[in-house]
């Protein structure tokens, strides 16, 4: 196969959960497809990041409206912005949203940290955190909404210290420990979330 057959698939494969076999299966499907389809996917793919920009505040991305570099839960003033709650990605802020059950505001991590992993700061943004919690001296109180999994324990470990050292007072909560089966946030339904949100700990 020629180069940017190649390319591609290596492409694909960095997507998150996509591993070589089904990596190789995308491209194959985009050669089976016709010119139309392919420059509709161009021409998404250019505007992709002029279109949506990423919330200075929460960290997450957005459809680009009139130059408002705030999210609309960022920019809503009825929202609780004592308490704050961290999600590791995009997907887990939106169920979370969908539940309804929680009015206060997000960060997103954007990411876990793996066990070994040294160099924290490759794999969340713990700089754009620790920052925004020194700049919100009204937060009471932070809600690590993380998955129930090893790398989501020991970002929730990392992440506390980090705010400790900010700021002691904060009280730092855990959703899911409450919970007999483990907690994967975005594929929970709201009524998990809700008991997820009332057994935190
Ligand atoms: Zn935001």
């Amino acid at each position: 196969m020629n180069d940017s057959f190649e390319k591609l698939k290596e492409i694909f494969g960095h997507f998150p959960g996509i591993g070589p076999r089904q990596a190789e299966r995308f491209a194959y499907f985009l050669l089976g497809r016709d010119n139309g389809y392919i420059e509709e996917l161009k021409a998404l793919l250019s505007t992709l990041k002029k279109d949506v920009i990423q919330c200075s505040e929460c960290m997450r991305y957005f459809a680009k409206k009139n130059n408002i570099a705030l999210c609309s839960i960022c920019s809503d003033p009825n929202r609780n912005t004592e308490v704050l709650m961290l999600v590791a990605k995009d997907n887990d802020l939106i169920t979370v949203e969908k539940s309804g059950a929680f009015s206060g505001r997000y960060f997103v991590l954007g990411g876990l940290i793996p066990i070994l992993e040294k160099v924290v700061e490759k794999r969340i943004r713990l700089f754009q955190l620790k920052n925004l919690i020194e700049r919100n001296i009204q937060i009471k109180e932070v809600i690590l909404a993380l998955s129930a999994t090893h790398e989501g324990e020991n970002t929730g470990d990392i992440v506390e210290k980090a705010i400790k050292e900010i700021n002691s007072t904060i009280k730092v909560s855990r959703l899911g420990r409450g919970l007999s089966t483990g907690l994967e946030i975005e594929y929970s339904d709201s009524d998990t979330i809700k008991e997820a949100l009332n057994n935190k700990k």
